[in-house]
């Protein structure tokens, strides 16, 4: 093979041997034909299987079975209301970073109690409001949030409870954008700044701070960052009881990572986390908790879009889709990689192709070159890995409403978001009415 740049930049096909979450041969997603699917609901759509999802809790809450650990889902990983009542059902609660997420997963059945809050932005009324609605507790991330949150519980006569989110200063070996648990990121404080606040939580009379946070970032493919994490954060805890500050939970954050690319990515396996967990906090006796999103969603939920054209290019061929960046930004955000899966079921040669969305941008690519058997106009495809951060972070960029998602389970589905008509994308908008001055 000559080694010329064009040939070396060709992306693989996808290894035979390694199992796609749709059945090779039948092309059904938990019983349900992905392209009869697709002459019902029009393209694009997100998919997700219950059967995944369901199967994926059940192995989180075997592998803990025995420890006092609180799954909280992490809703901004796919925050649709029916996979949060799913997951409402399972009895595992939420991790939340904003008001709306809160108000999502109280409406979907997931008690207050069940509840953490995280971010390093909330602002006084989304404290307020969830101080009100009675969440678990907040994971505080700089020591300004610490005193707003004095302050609000003060006014409302109630105590929060608190936990410091450290920042451990770990490399999660992960994508740049999703990294969080070094010092340079903007997430928790440093092990020096909590203990000052643990010395200092005397004086906060309305914050009950006995908990301990850290989440060090996503798509973790390793388990040598989380060990190195919780044992910092372990450590740091005996010392704080060893100082006189009781530590009744420990939260271990998210981040497990999941299978991109066939036969490249080997996620940590979950009981090896487990017994890391169990080994790392064996002199532990309060409450866990941990907070999965991508681990639990990611790998059930596949976007599927048709054809629109295929376009010959000066070196390279275009397969122009109806999905587009806006439906799923991960592969222009973080050029991540999606396996894509042509579902014509007919026996094609295999093309390289550059596929590409309708947006007008050049970061509009879901693959470059990318090996799959020859596809035309019409032909439905699936982007697979899609169920966490695909239709949570969506937009109408271009113009495009936001696309469907629908329901799978056991041979039936169900819409759980229909297409949003372009009336409701233009909704709140106005010509201006009148002019104000301020
Ligand atoms: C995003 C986030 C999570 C979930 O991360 P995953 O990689 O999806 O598991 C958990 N905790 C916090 C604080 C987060 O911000």
């Amino acid at each position: 093979m000559q080694a010329d740049a064009d040939t070396t930049a060709y992306e693989t096909s996808v290894p035979e041997c390694v199992p796609s979450i749709c059945d090779a041969v039948t092309r059904t997603l938990d019983g349900v034909d992905l392209r009869r699917l697709a002459e019902q609901v029009p393209t694009p759509f997100y998919a997700y299987s219950v059967q995944a999802i369901r199967t994926r809790i059940a192995s989180l809450q075997n592998a803990f079975r025995g420890l006092d650990v609180r799954i909280c889902y992490a809703v901004k990983a796919n925050s649709n209301l029916a996979i949060l009542q799913l997951i409402a059902q399972h009895g595992v609660g939420a991790d939340i970073v904003s008001h709306g997420e809160m108000q999502r997963s109280l409406k979907a059945g997931i008690p207050a109690e069940r509840i953490v809050f995280s971010g390093v932005g909330k602002t006084a009324d989304e404290i307020d409001t969830a101080l009100v609605a009675g969440v678990w507790r907040f994971n505080v991330e700089s020591a300004d949030e610490l005193h707003l949150l004095q302050r609000v519980a003060q006014s409302r006569g109630v105590c929060a409870r608190a936990a410091v989110r450290i920042n451990p200063d770990v490399d999660a070996r992960t994508h740049a954008k999703i990294s969080t648990g070094k010092a340079e990121n903007k997430f928790g404080v440093s092990i020096d700044e909590a203990r000052r606040w643990f010395a200092e939580s005397a004086s906060l009379d309305h914050v009950q701070l006995d908990g301990l946070h850290a989440h060090i970032g996503s798509q973790i493919l390793d388990l040598e960052p989380f060990r190195t994490a919780l044992q910092r954060v372990e450590a740091f805890r005996r010392e704080l009881v060893e100082a006189g500050h009781p530590v009744a939970s420990v939260d271990i954050g998210g981040g497990l990572g999941v299978v991109y690319r066939r036969g490249i990515d080997t996620p940590v396996d979950i009981a090896d986390y487990a017994s890391l967990v169990r080994e790392t906090f064996a002199g532990f006796k309060g409450t866990l908790a941990v907070e999965p999103g991508r681990w639990l969603v990611a790998e059930a939920g596949v976007l599927v879009t048709r054809a629109i054209r295929v376009k010959q290019g000066a070196d390279r061929h275009f397969l122009v889709v109806d999905a587009a960046m806006n439906d799923l930004l991960r592969p222009s955000l973080y050029e991540a990689w999606h396996e894509i899966v042509p579902l014509h079921g007919r026996d094609e040669a295999n093309v390289a192709y550059d596929v590409v969305g309708p947006v007008c941008e050049t970061g509009d690519t879901f693959a470059q070159r990318r090996v799959m058997p020859r596809c035309e106009a019409g032909d439905v495809l699936m982007i697979e890995g899609a169920g966490a951060y695909g239709a949570s972070m969506g937009s109408t960029y271009n113009s495009r409403p936001l696309p469907p998602e629908v329901l799978l389970d056991d041979g039936r589905y169900a819409i759980i978001r229909r297409r949003q008509t372009l009336a409701e994308m233009m909704a709140g908008e106005q010509f201006p009415q009148a002019w104000h001055d301020t």
